[in-house]
């Protein structure tokens, strides 16, 4: 059941009471989605139960995990966002409206020319970073489950996956996701030269999946008797990563030795060094590949301990030692931090908190609000994008004033507009519009269209409103 299950894992997070609530949402959004199913047979409600528990794995809050559950339905039921608004409040509302509207931006034709430029547009979207979040999840369970799509949109979410949310998780230090997204979208766009691939390693290096099994055993046990209590992931490296790999530094297959990691998530700093000195006692440590990123952290603020050692039949094995809460920042990035700042509200300095993260996470030698304008603004587009009060995207064509706003949001709006403010300042309705501005019109009823206005405006349709209200003003004058 899922609700027991999402409850579960909210719970090692979050207090009991605000489960009451989880359950409403989870019963509004089962009726939404009634009666649909997948092609696999399977309730369509499954696709945003697992979204929402992959939010959950994230750690993420309570209203992005409950947006997850109700991601879809603005877009495929009869709810519309004021009655998501209505039962769960603006905030949940907001995320899945901002989930919505990536939707509709995907089938503006114009628009999907460009992946890359698709993608600085979600980022330029997101006011809320939340978005972002549930919409990489939702990326998430729709490539798992990419051969239950109908077959014309297979190949679509594949690209999507790999040219919009894999850079998107990458750009947020999310490398798991980055990782998931990357290997199940080659996967299925190049489904030869993976297969390929993969036949070749698993032929050259056969039995890791045993290997790793023993050896995780093994460590098990020999932790164990040093009372020390540690997890152990082991994984093979992605089939995907390995081919970019071999293309990027030019190498042979046979050359890659690092195919299998280890992985030991230990209690605290202090144990980290314990479990270095016990892997270093048992292997043979390779002098070349150990690095200390806990006591120098990456730029990126990635911190783990790495060392390679061979074991008695001289073969490699590469060890990373960490915490947990390193871990998770190592592999869920950005969304792995919103749980260590919870309860401390979302004011403007926790935005620009956010964006310094981002912006440390790139290494980037600019300011914050530099980096944040550069993604919202170096769009070569014939277009700009704005925002309403009420955060809808309006798209208007290069040049637009203040003015063809009020004029595109309602005639009578344009016609007694008075001035304008954008990003909250006040601007005159000559005011050139950039994309990622938020503008607001004030009207007056003494506000009316002169013959300046003809030069203001810059879109024919608002040129030929003025000219039609001068007309009959003109004559009614007379
Ligand atoms: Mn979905």
């Amino acid at each position: 059941m899922f609700l027991d299950q999402l409850s579960a894992s909210l719970r090692q997070y979050y207090p009991e009471e605000d489960l009451a609530f989880l359950k409403k949402v989870y019963e509004f959004a089962e009726k939404a989605h009634s009666g649909v199913k997948r092609l696999s047979g399977e309730p369509y409600f499954q696709h945003p139960c697992r979204v929402a528990l992959l939010l959950s794995s994230w750690k993420l809050d309570l209203p992005t995990v409950s947006a997850g559950l109700l991601h879809d339905v603005v877009e495929d039921t009869g709810i519309s966002k004021e009655d998501v608004s209505l039962q769960f409040g603006p905030e949940i509302a907001g995320i899945v409206d901002g989930v919505t509207k990536i939707q509709e931006l995907k089938s503006a034709p114009r628009i999907l020319r460009k992946m890359e430029d698709m993608r600085k547009m979600i980022f330029a979207m997101f006011r809320d970073i939340r978005v972002v979040f549930v919409k990489l999840a939702d990326c998430m369970d729709n490539i798992q489950t990419l051969e239950y799509l109908p077959e014309e949109n297979r190949e679509r979410f594949a690209r999507e996956a790999l040219d919009i949310y894999a850079p998107m998780a990458h750009r947020l230090g999310m490398f798991e996701v980055k990782g998931e997204l990357e290997e199940k979208a080659f996967q299925s766009l190049y489904k030869e030269d993976y297969e390929q691939l993969r036949d070749r390693i698993r032929g050259l290096y056969p039995g890791m999946e045993e290997k790793i099994g023993t050896v995780t055993q093994k460590l098990e046990i020999f932790f164990a008797e040093k009372n020390l209590s540690v997890k152990i992931k082991g994984r093979i490296k992605r089939v995907s990563s390995i081919y970019w790999k071999i293309r990027q530094q030019k190498l042979h297959l046979e050359e890659i030795r690092d195919l299998i990691g280890l992985r030991i998530i230990a209690g605290s700093i202090q144990d980290c060094y314990v479990v270095l000195g016990l892997i270093h006692e048992r292997y043979t440590p390779f002098k070349e590949g150990f690095f200390d990123y806990i006591a120098t952290p990456k730029l990126n603020g990635y911190r783990s301990i790495h060392t390679k050692v061979t074991d008695d039949r001289l073969e490699l094995l590469e060890f990373q030692i960490r915490t947990e809460e390193m871990d998770l920042m190592a592999e869920f990035g950005v969304a792995a931090h919103w749980k260590y700042k919870e309860g401390a509200g979302t004011g403007a300095e926790e935005k620009q908190e956010w964006l310094r993260r981002i912006y440390e996470w790139q290494n980037e030698k600019i300011s914050p609000e530099e980096f944040f304008r550069n993604l919202k603004v170096d769009l070569d587009y014939d277009e700009v994008f704005v925002f309403t009060p009420r955060g809808e995207v309006k798209i208007l064509p290069r040049g637009s004033t203040a003015l063809d706003f009020a004029y595109l949001i309602h005639s009578d709006i344009g016609d007694h507009c008075r001035l304008c403010r954008v990003n909250g300042r006040a601007v005159t309705i000559g005011y050139l519009l950039k994309t990622g501005d938020r503008v607001e019109i004030v009207t007056s009823r003494n506000s009316h269209p002169t013959i300046d206005w003809l030069e203001i405006a810059h879109m024919p349709q608002s040129r030929s409103r003025i000219r039609r209200w001068l007309r009959t003003n003109v004559k009614r004058s007379l």
